[in-house]
């Protein structure tokens, strides 16, 4: 960083650009995504959807069971390119194959290593598919979490997948807590639907925040994705374990599970994330819509601020994937990653600290990406990937998806 004229003779012979008038901001960071989702887009099912159980039933637990090596890699592979043209230079993924499982996350690793997108990866252990399975679900996680605190390369790290309480057991939950040896962040989906809910208090005759605070499951960091059926008295909970609640608004508004509490929460200094839950990979439209939920729902113009999305998606986000990179990002400053989107937006009126978001929801798209730098190297440029052949991958997927597409 510093005047163009003495970077130039600082190093001489690096590769310049003029960007002109074009706007240079962060990479945005998502910070919950099902990158196994992908290549759903388009399926059609003859099953019933009417409930969220069903959905999880006849969609997503059936897609999951029957991925192979291909699918992994070709989901995370164009969800990491989509990701990238959507300007997202990190993403916290959930990754669910339970027979495909061994393994599955290095399977995304590299896939995501053709493209260098920083990915922060984790299975998640359930018990809807038996002991066995949940076994190794915990052994993925820590093998993976093992290579990369070895490693400790660029672009990799792991957090500790959960499902969510209600299809997992005390045993499970227990096991999960011994093995978690150096307290990585357990990623689970909480209080989602009025399901997780029901059913913790059927079986359990306690919440799912209350069950898993009594197992002590909250005495570790926890990234919760969701947070939309809890109790009042459970939002001081949140606030003292230091819950991290991912907010993901349009896949609750898709799921028609209801609406997460943020406007109170964020009044109780709740920290809350944004996500996209693998219903899109759009980070731009996800934080646009954020505020419209509850301003709609609540029919109060205060309801959530633009400060309050600032807060949410550039500072949040970049604290929590930049503490567990122990690196500095989503800022632009010296000693930062230099993950870096360049758009071709050119604001009609000034921009300046205190209206950039105005522009950013109002004025701002993805399509206006033309330049996406991660760690210092261009990736993508003037629409192009410049390290992959992308009609070449989209061509592969589709042949991949019809298969995997047969046997659903
Ligand atoms: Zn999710």
């Amino acid at each position: 960083m510093g005047k163009t004229e003495i970077l130039k003779k600082k190093y001489p012979g690096i590769q310049y650009y003029d960007l002109k008038e074009n706007f240079l901001m962060p990479g945005l960071i998502n910070a919950h995504t099902h990158l196994y989702s992908t290549l759903a887009r388009g399926l059609s099912l003859r099953a019933k959807f009417s409930t969220f159980k069903e959905i999880l039933e006849n969609l997503w637990w059936h897609l999951d069971k029957n991925l192979k090596e291909d699918d992994i890699y070709y989901s995370a592979l164009i969800g990491g390119l989509e990701s990238i043209k959507y300007g997202v230079t990190t993403i916290i993924d959930h990754h669910a194959s339970p027979n495909c499982l061994n393994n599955s996350l290095d399977i995304i690793d590299s896939a995501l290593s053709k493209i260098n997108l920083r990915r922060i990866l984790c299975y998640e252990v359930s018990d809807r598919d038996g002991e066995k399975i949940a076994q190794t679900g915990i052994e993925e996680n820590i093998r993976f979490i093992k290579k990369c605190e070895k490693e400790k390369n660029n672009f990799s790290r792991a957090c500790f997948g959960l499902h969510a309480a209600f299809t997992l057991s005390n045993k499970t939950l227990e096991k999960c807590m011994q093995a978690n040896y150096n307290k990585s962040y357990f990623h689970l989906h909480l209080a989602e639907d009025n399901l997780d809910l029901e059913e913790n208090l059927k079986n359990y005759n306690l919440s799912p925040i209350q069950r898993l605070n009594q197992i002590g499951l909250f005495d570790f960091p926890i990234l919760a994705a969701h947070c939309v059926h809890i109790l009042p008295a459970e939002k001081t909970i949140l606030k003292e374990k230091n819950i991290k609640v991912i907010h993901n608004p349009q896949s609750n508004m898709n799921n028609a599970v209801g609406r997460a509490y943020i406007p109170e929460m964020l009044k109780r200094d709740i920290f809350i994330l944004l996500g996209s839950d693998g219903y899109t990979l759009n980070m731009f439209n996800e934080a646009k819509i954020a505020p419209l939920l509850q301003r709609s729902y609540l029919k109060d113009l205060n309801a959530f601020n633009l400060d309050k999305l600032y807060k949410i998606l550039f500072l949040n986000n970049s604290k929590i994937a930049g503490f567990i990179f122990n690196k500095v990002l989503g800022e632009i400053k010296i000693g930062a990653e230099a993950d870096l989107i360049i758009l071709n937006y050119f604001p009609p009126t000034e921009v300046n600290a205190s209206n950039f978001m105005c522009h950013f929801v109002l004025g701002m798209d993805p399509s206006m990406i033309s330049m996406v730098i991660i760690k210092g190297e261009i990736i993508f440029k003037d629409k192009k990937f410049t390290g992959l052949n992308e009609i070449e991958t989209y061509k592969k997927s589709r042949e991949v998806s019809k298969k995997l597409w047969r046997r659903l």
